[in-house]
């Protein structure tokens, strides 16, 4: 009778702990699901990244998290780029070019890893090592390679051990590489539709989303805007002697020297036709002056030289304009400063154009001093 009791006080025991095991489990899927929906409702990359990172750290109580991309056409950094928002905005985001030369460590574990941190092969990993006790290393697979890591540190030895249950996180980790591809894939196609086919350079439709942002951006950080318009001299003369197709060639040729007289964070736009607009952060009227003179000098000083040879000579007239800040207690009207901008620059470019063409101009000429 006595065996029985003890018996049966041993069973309601372990059942009691079944019971709580069960629900710590529970509790532990919710999160993950919790986590999993919210990587795979992430509006854009940015938002993404940002889920994997800052909300992974918080939601899982890590020390640390650093998440490791390969990168090798740097086609994740200019698609942050194309949207202002530099990969350099996500410190505990890395991306290299080649993991295996990056972190060689990683790539011979092939798989997740938990442990120990140790420093010789972890360390590099993390911006705040000296606080780390136990860490995890989560391979991100995609079609079958690995083409990142997730690395977790935790200041507790006991918080990743190789006894532990290693699912959930990479569950997690598969999930992180499907929704990475699906949001690269969402972005280049959306920029596709802002890229314009004859030149690559950006469309109207992408100055008209990227101006409000780069306006704000401008009034935060109390930074000058500069916008240039260049226009094609006597353009329809070329297409009249050489043929439309020998005028789509000059306007790439055309796109290519301006794209090469700029900054990584300036903006060029085939706003229509044979006119572009360049849009120059941290840039000062004078400065995109002397920015344009020296873009009509460059294009004036070679022909250009088609497929079939021929050399054809080619001018452009440069309007500039700047974007001046709204006074300090006004709400500011993103909307209309953006139009003053353009119209202001549009204004400078028929100033250049009849005041004789292979020029440059802007409204107020006392900005130039
Ligand atoms: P201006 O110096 O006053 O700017 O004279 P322009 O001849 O350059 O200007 P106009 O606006 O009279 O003519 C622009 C020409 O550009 C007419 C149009 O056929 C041509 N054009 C516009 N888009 C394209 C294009 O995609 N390819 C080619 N080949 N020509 C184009
Ligand atoms: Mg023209
Ligand atoms: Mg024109």
């Amino acid at each position: 009778m006595r065996d029985m009791e003890r018996e049966n006080r041993h069973l309601k025991q372990r059942l009691k702990e079944l019971s709580n095991e069960a629900r710590r489990n529970e509790t532990t899927l919710n999160r993950f699901h919790q986590r999993e929906l919210e990587l795979l409702s992430a509006g854009s990359l940015a938002e993404l990244l940002q889920h994997l990172t800052d909300g992974m750290r918080r939601s899982m109580e890590l020390a640390s998290i650093c998440l490791l991309l390969e990168d090798r056409k740097h086609h994740l950094r200019d698609l942050l780029n194309n949207n202002g928002i530099p990969a350099e905005s996500f410190p505990a985001v890395r991306l290299v070019d080649d993991l295996q030369q990056a972190h060689p460590h990683l790539t011979s574990l092939q798989r997740v890893w938990l442990g120990p941190f140790l420093v010789p092969e972890h360390a590099g990993l993390f911006d705040n090592p000296q606080q780390l006790q136990s860490v995890a290393l989560l391979p991100i697979p995609r079609r079958g390679k690995i083409i990142g890591w997730i690395c977790m540190g935790s200041r507790r030895h006991d918080r990743f051990t190789r006894h532990h249950a290693s699912d959930f996180i990479e569950h997690l980790a598969t999930v992180s590489g499907v929704c990475l591809e699906n949001a690269a894939n969402r972005e280049r196609l959306l920029l596709s539709g802002f890229t314009d086919p004859l030149t690559e350079l950006y469309n109207r439709r992408y100055l008209d989303r990227r101006l409000p942002q780069e306006l704000s951006r401008s009034h935060r950080y109390h930074q000058p805007l500069s916008c240039l318009f260049v226009d094609a001299d006597h353009f329809k003369q070329i297409n009249d002697q050489h043929g439309h197709s020998a005028g789509d060639q000059v306007l790439q040729e055309l796109a290519r020297r301006l794209r090469e007289q700029l900054r990584a964070s300036d903006l060029a736009i085939r706003y229509g036709g044979e006119e572009f607009t360049l849009l120059l952060p941290h840039t000062t009227l004078k400065e995109a002056l002397r920015l344009a003179e020296r873009i009509r000098q460059r294009v004036e000083r070679e022909p250009v030289r088609l497929e079939s040879g021929q050399t054809i000579p080619i001018r452009v007239s440069v309007g500039a304009a700047q974007s001046l800040p709204p006074p300090p207690d006004l709400q500011p009207d993103l909307e209309s400063i953006a139009k003053a901008l353009l119209e202001n620059a549009d204004q400078a470019l028929y100033l250049a154009k009849s005041n004789g063409r292979n020029r440059v101009e802007c409204i107020n000429p006392q900005a130039r001093s």
